[in-house]
């Protein structure tokens, strides 16, 4: 990977693009990956590449619902196992939760090739590739989640997930949680908890969050009870549009 200087001006988003790009070649992302990201970073752009204060808010609401859930699975595509795979099996070991590859353009071969990525970054077990059961309302490649993981979740953290999906999860009565830059993709606007927020900062603010909760013993419920998420796609559309 090309060195990209610490003090570039846009250092960050600069090696998102190349883990993306490895992950494309490496067999990891699909190539749509890429126009993901871009959307991604469009929105980061107008949002001044930042967690802003309802973002984080929605984060610490994210951790204490991972940590009150029964089964906390948390759903990997191509582009979080390039951008984050190290952060992403963090947080999983910091709620209990499992990993699960969930693609949106599936080939046994990407999620085979996503599970022993995530394997050499020391994920313990990585579930996806069993596909014993589905999500009702899909079309049958997407629909395919696994009996023991998604299926039987109570709370799933969908990180740049596709609205279509986003909906036949939250309609399977699941607690849904959603990073998307973009507050008005209907990914978010159907979450549980939209987390408005670059996927790089969000991970690791949610883990930091539920060591936080945990070591402080809070009520996890009134933090849950208090979110209003209305307010926290409202308040990212408004920063969005000031900048
Ligand atoms: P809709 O949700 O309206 O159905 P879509 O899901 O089809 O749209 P995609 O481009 O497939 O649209 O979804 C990618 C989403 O992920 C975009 O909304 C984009 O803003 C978001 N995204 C991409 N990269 C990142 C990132 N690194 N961090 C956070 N969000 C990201
Ligand atoms: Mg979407």
């Amino acid at each position: 990977m090309t060195e990209i200087p610490e003090d570039h001006p846009r250092h960050d988003s600069l090696v998102a693009r190349h883990r993306i790009e490895e992950g494309v070649e490496k067999g990891l992302t699909s190539k749509q990956g890429l126009i993901a990201q871009g959307r991604g970073e469009a929105f980061d752009y107008l949002l001044g590449e930042r967690t802003t204060e309802s973002a984080d808010e929605a984060e610490r609401v994210a951790a204490a619902s991972l940590l009150r859930a029964r089964h906390p699975v948390l759903s990997i595509n191509g582009n979080v196992a390039a951008l984050c795979p190290d952060e992403t099996i963090e947080l999983a070991e910091a709620v209990g939760a499992d990993l699960e590859v969930n693609l949106f353009n599936r080939t046994e071969e990407r999620v085979r090739a996503i599970a022993d990525h995530l394997r050499e970054h020391g994920a313990s077990e990585v579930k996806g590739l069993t596909a014993d059961a589905r999500i009702p309302g899909l079309s049958h490649e997407r629909a395919k989640v696994d009996a023991d993981g998604i299926y039987d979740a109570d709370v799933v953290l969908v990180p740049l997930e596709d609205g279509d999906r986003a909906e036949a999860l939250g309609a399977m009565g699941k607690t849904e949680i959603v990073i998307d830059l973009n507050p008005l993709s209907r990914s978010a606007q159907v979450a549980t908890v939209p987390i408005v927020d670059e996927i790089l900062r969000a991970v690791p603010n949610v883990t930091r969050h539920a060591r936080e909760l945990r070591e402080s013993g809070a009520d996890l419920e009134a933090v849950i009870a208090g979110f209003d998420r209305e307010a926290t796609l409202e308040d990212a559309e408004r920063a969005i549009r000031s900048g």
